[in-house]
């Protein structure tokens, strides 16, 4: 068994061992057969299959294209860009970054899966899945863009939670300091915005329909808006629009 980890440079999920423990005394089939069969079966069961830009439909293909752009021109403090908002945090003396910071700078798109198409229920417009790296998206939604920078605003976040929480703590006051003169400035009060939308009424409606919506996210949601010129509110949407108008 330890010579056919080896020939892996990934730590297995515990799934894949389990089924290669159960299935590695079956005759005439050498450890490797039996460890490439369970990696297969995991990878079938769990939908995971790498993006391949020569194999997906035209919608898949322009949803992908839009959503390298948007992260591209929207997502410089997520990506912790050292020109950004957070840069003052992670501006190291040589230039560089700290290696950590790498997986946002460049998202391994390939590793997602890009779908385009109806949700049993309507009023699904698109969600991302963490665990199989997949943003689905309604046909209906693909020239949204508020659609999918609001999709882009998860992804982040979910990469963001594989690393150490101060990373999120940064960016979260990093955003609310450049947000709230700016919104002051409108005429709205930041502050009494986050009161409404923390308070965990609000935070477990808003999940009941659609999962976790974070404060960090209400706050990036503001500064895309923000920047795109759209009503307050239409990024994070929930009837948060209505609300901010
Ligand atoms: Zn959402």
């Amino acid at each position: 068994m330890d010579d056919s980890k080896k020939l892996l440079s990934v730590e297995l999920p515990a799934e894949v061992l389990l089924q290669f423990e159960v299935c590695c005394g079956m005759v005439g089939r050498t450890e490797k057969d039996v460890l490439t069969t369970c990696i297969s079966d995991f990878i079938e069961k769990n939908h995971y299959h790498e993006f391949d830009p020569f194999d997906a439909t035209p919608e898949e293909l322009e949803l992908y294209q839009q959503v390298v752009s948007l992260k591209y021109n929207y997502f410089d403090d997520m990506s912790f860009q050292t020109d950004s908002i957070v840069g003052k945090y992670v501006n190291l003396a040589d230039g560089s970054v700290y290696p950590d910071l790498e997986k946002l700078q460049n998202i391994d798109w390939e590793s997602y899966t890009f779908c385009v198409g109806e949700f049993a229920n309507p009023e699904f417009l698109a969600s991302f899945t963490p665990n199989t790296k997949t943003l689905k998206v309604s046909e209906k939604c693909l020239a949204e863009d508020y659609v999918l920078l609001h999709e882009l605003i998860h992804i982040h976040e979910h990469i963001l939670d594989t690393l150490p929480a101060y990373y999120r703590d940064i960016l979260t006051l990093s955003l609310y300091n450049d947000l709230s003169p700016k919104l002051k400035k409108r005429g709205n009060d930041l502050d009494a915005m986050l009161a409404s939308f923390c308070h965990v009424v609000n935070e477990v409606m808003i999940e009941s329909a659609g999962g976790t919506h974070s404060p960090l996210f209400f706050l990036k949601s503001l500064d895309i808006d923000l920047r795109r010129g759209y009503p307050l509110g239409r990024v994070l949407s929930y009837g948060w629009d209505e609300k901010l108008a």
